[in-house]
């Protein structure tokens, strides 16, 4: 079991998702670790790959404005990006292009944040990366820190 810092339930973009992660982070486990039947049922309902190092799956609360929004999380409590050996890095890039290929993603974007919460945002410590493509109907965003305003919007949109 890790004992870092799981993430932060006041930072839930909707209810939904608060109520989702209530019986994670809240009681201070973290919603990305573990097996595959420890996760919670929201996340283990979309996993698309499971790796050696990574696991990806859809995000079951897509930020508005996307066609897709996937979430690719290493198996272990890491919170950095370079934990883990090389051959994770690795992983983690051809897990990407499969996704990208498999689901035939005509184009968006990568994006994993890092450092603390006050610089990036974000619910779960656990490290993470988005696959984000847009529905090109409204626009999209990729968010590093979402203040009220923002929040309202996430919520809203
Ligand atoms: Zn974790």
């Amino acid at each position: 079991m890790c004992t870092e810092s799981k993430g932060d339930i006041d930072r839930a973009r909707t209810e939904e998702q608060r109520a989702a992660y209530a019986g994670t982070i809240g009681q201070g486990v973290c919603p990305f670790c573990g097996k595959t039947e420890d996760l919670p049922k929201e996340i283990r309902e979309q996993i698309l790959i499971e790796g050696v190092y990574w696991r990806a799956w859809r995000n079951p609360f897509p930020y508005p404005g996307h066609a897709a929004h996937i979430i690719l999380a290493p198996i272990q409590h890491w919170t950095q990006p370079g934990e883990g050996p090389p051959e994770a890095a690795q992983e983690w890039m051809e897990i990407n292009v499969r996704l990208i290929q498999e689901l035939e993603l005509p184009g968006g974007g990568i994006v994993m944040r890092f450092g603390g919460h006050e610089h990036k945002g974000g619910s779960i410590t656990h490290l993470h990366s988005h696959i984000q493509v847009p529905n090109r109907k409204t626009f999209s965003i990729a968010v590093f820190y979402a203040d009220n305003q923002l929040k309202e919007f996430l919520r809203t949109t």
